[in-house]
């Protein structure tokens, strides 16, 4: 379906931009991996990736927060492979706080991550896209990018953001055969939601069981977490022929959350 593709995974070293690097190998694309940690630590999964799926992959900790990181990591894709066909945006982080506590360096860095690479990594492979008329870029936001909850005021910005980026970059280069598209998840048990536990729990006074049962869970109707295989499958699938004409989207995949 995806056939011998080269596609650039942001943070792809964890999570839901792991589980994405793995099917989209599974369909038989070549895969370029990014996070922040050594190539050392990294070797065991791209070994695993190769051999599982008989695909290449490279590995590059280039700083996504960056435009150099950008420029970096998109350099060492065309230099591997020779261009980009598949770009998904996914690096993320998050912090909880309220407003008035919010440290200044913690939104610069959400800002910069969840949004600002976004637009650092597309404008590197956009004009590659548009010559050979292929291309797929898929912009990892957020149930948080459509609606709000409180205390998390630079990630819902910063996904709310990547939705409309979304849209005007579709509209950009809806006519060359590149479509662009959010994905945006409801929780997904990562090291991402696991790590924001002890912050909610002391911003709204409340005990583990309580936070996942009483603010994350209680968000989706399913009262089950989203799994990092079914939001993989959704992007596989915007990468196929079959997706061409979903463009500009953004693609609920929360158990219900946003329906409410
Ligand atoms: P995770 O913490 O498991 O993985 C984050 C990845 O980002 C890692 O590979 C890490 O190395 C990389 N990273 C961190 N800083 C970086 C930097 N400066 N440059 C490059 N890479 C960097 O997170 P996750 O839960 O898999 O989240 C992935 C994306 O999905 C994020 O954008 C997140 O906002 C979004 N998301 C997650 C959930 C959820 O419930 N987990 C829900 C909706 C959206």
């Amino acid at each position: 379906m995806v056939d011998t593709k080269t596609a650039v995974i942001t943070g792809s070293t964890s999570g839901i931009g792991s589980g994405i690097a793995r099917a989209l190998a599974a369909k038989g694309s070549n895969i370029v991996l990014n996070g922040i940690e050594a190539p050392d630590a990294i070797a065991p999964i791209r070994q695993s990736i190769e051999k599982e799926f008989g695909v290449k992959t490279i590995y590059c900790n280039a700083n996504m927060m960056e435009p150099a990181g950008a420029e970096e990591l998109i350099k060492a894709a065309t230099d591997a492979f020779g261009q980009v066909d598949i770009l998904v945006n996914n690096a993320g982080i998050q912090f909880v706080s309220p407003v008035e506590d919010f440290p200044h360096d913690k939104w610069q860095a959400i800002i910069a991550l969840n949004l600002s690479s976004a637009f650092y990594a597309s404008k590197e492979v956009v004009a590659g896209m548009k010559e050979s008329k292929w291309g797929r870029i898929i912009n990892i936001a957020s149930a948080h990018g459509l609606v709000a909850s409180p205390f998390k005021s630079a990630y819902v910005a910063a996904k709310h953001g990547m939705v409309g980026f979304t849209k005007s970059l579709a509209l950009e280069v809806a006519e060359f055969g590149v479509t662009v598209n959010a994905i945006c998840p409801g929780y997904v048990w990562t090291p991402l939601v696991e790590s924001q536990i002890p912050d909610t729990m002391k911003a709204r006074g409340l005990t583990e069981e309580e936070v996942k049962r009483d603010v994350l869970l209680k968000a989706q109707p399913t009262k089950r977490f989203v799994t990092i295989e079914e939001v993989a499958a959704l992007a596989v699938f915007l990468c196929s022929e079959d997706a061409s004409s979903i463009t500009g989207s953004a693609q609920s995949i929360d158990g219900g959350w946003v329906a409410q």
